[in-house]
């Protein structure tokens, strides 16, 4: 029997776990992590990596320990070059993050808690938690922490559905489960998307396949310096939010709020110079069909058409709630509230029902539109911790 169990050993899994441990609410032989992986956060190394992402979107500030100043303060002690961290709000070299969470994960000892399985079910029993694992492990907790993410829950366009089955090796998503290996794509390549990922994708790809790499996307470039308005991280843009009952009305405002398929300035100016350099192309259009022959992709957009053999899709998640296949039958049998959006309705300490906490998408509903990055992390590991 365990004091807690987090389902999820992503950035959300491990901030909590971190906040929870760093702050004596728990001592780690009371602490479990679930996740089918290895190591923690492996999703994020993952598709960071892939992308070929130099620098987070976001500041210095946001990162996985409880000290907000503790990332800057392991650049200064541990990063001897200062390299790390860019522009004014200090954004830190993914190198840079990912040795700080290392840094933090083995301070708190977390392989110590790590347990590595799929979560199918959690029921109540006799008071506690049952979770039972695929492989048909069975743990005990008094509290549960949600921390799955839609990062599983590819966003495919209708029209490369059918094509991505046949052709696996000529059209993939950038997050795809499957390693994707960069040196040996075909050209001419297409990157289909315009936000941030399409963008550091096309850059790795221009110096692998300069002249070709093309970037379609649907939409004009949208250049945001963050994924939201930076008055959401506090009291300027919630305190008006929390104040909002609707919960139609709080997703609406997640929506608009939301810079989706925007990309920061630099990257904006690094296609533009790839562009000019006649490395990339870049096309505005929106595909509407595409079909393979002769070893070739035809791509048709409303006023053009283009062929290439390789296809890469930076198209995003789908933002359906996650883990609603094996969560659908503990929300029945407690009838735990749902909004219209089929997301969580919480409380202000992140519970859905007593001892079952949420963050990450799950937690949207009260966390606003943050929640599912790092910061959003951090407010949810912060707002769980202090309602103990
Ligand atoms: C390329 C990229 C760049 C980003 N850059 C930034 C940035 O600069 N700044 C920022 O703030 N945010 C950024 N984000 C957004 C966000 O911070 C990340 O998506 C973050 O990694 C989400 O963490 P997570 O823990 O919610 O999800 P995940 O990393 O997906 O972790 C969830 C874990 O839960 C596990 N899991 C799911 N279901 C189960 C189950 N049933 N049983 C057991 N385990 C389960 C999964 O396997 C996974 O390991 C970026 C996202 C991407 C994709």
């Amino acid at each position: 029997m365990y004091d807690w169990i987090v389902i999820g050993g992503g950035i959300h899994g491990c901030t909590v776990a971190s906040f929870l441990l760093k702050k004596g609410k728990v001592r780690i032989e009371r602490l479990c992590i679930i996740d089918p992986h290895d190591e923690p956060m492996y999703q994020w190394k993952k598709n960071t990596e892939r992308i070929g992402m130099e620098y987070l979107r976001s500041p210095s500030v946001h990162h996985i320990d409880v000290d907000p100043f503790s990332l800057q303060k392991y650049a200064h002690q541990y990063n001897q070059k200062g390299t790390g961290l860019y522009g004014k709000y200090k954004r830190p070299s993914l190198d840079l993050f990912n040795e700080h969470c290392e840094f933090i994960l083995k301070e708190v000892n977390i392989h110590q808690c790590w347990h590595k399985g799929w979560v199918i079910s959690v029921e109540k029993e006799h008071g506690f938690w049952k979770v039972r694992n695929k492989n048909g492990d069975e743990l005990r907790a008094q509290n549960i922490v949600l921390s799955i993410s839609i990062n599983n829950q590819l966003n495919i366009p209708d029209w490369a559905k059918q094509l991505k089955s046949d052709l696996p090796i000529e059209v993939f998503h950038i997050f795809d489960e499957s390693p994707v290996r960069f040196s040996s794509l075909q050209p001419p390549i297409a990157v289909i998307g315009g936000g941030i990922t399409a963008a550091h994708v096309t850059i790795k790809l221009s110096s692998m396949y300069p002249g070709n790499v093309v970037l379609i996307k649907r939409n004009p470039f949208r250049i945001e310096d963050f994924d939201s308005d930076p008055g959401w991280l506090g009291p300027k843009n919630l305190t008006s939010y929390h104040k909002n009952k609707s919960y139609e009305e709080r997703r609406r405002l997640i929506q608009e709020a939301r810079n989706k398929g925007s990309l920061t300035k630099e990257l904006f100016y690094k296609l533009k110079r790839l562009e000019s350099e006649k490395k990339i192309t870049i096309i505005d259009g929106e595909v509407i069909s595409a079909f393979a022959k002769n070893n070739e992709i035809t791509l048709k957009m409303i006023d053009k058409e283009i062929d290439v053999h390789t296809i890469l899709l930076a198209t995003g998640f789908i933002p359906s709630p996650p883990g609603l296949n094996w969560l659908g039958k503990l929300m029945k049998e407690l009838d735990l509230p749902c909004a219209q959006c089929g997301y969580p309705i919480i409380s202000k300490a992140l519970e859905w029902c007593p001892h079952l906490y949420v963050s990450g998408p799950l937690a949207e509903l009260e966390v606003g539109p943050i929640a599912r990055n790092i910061s959003g992390a951090r407010h949810a590991a912060e707002r769980i911790v202090s309602s103990l």
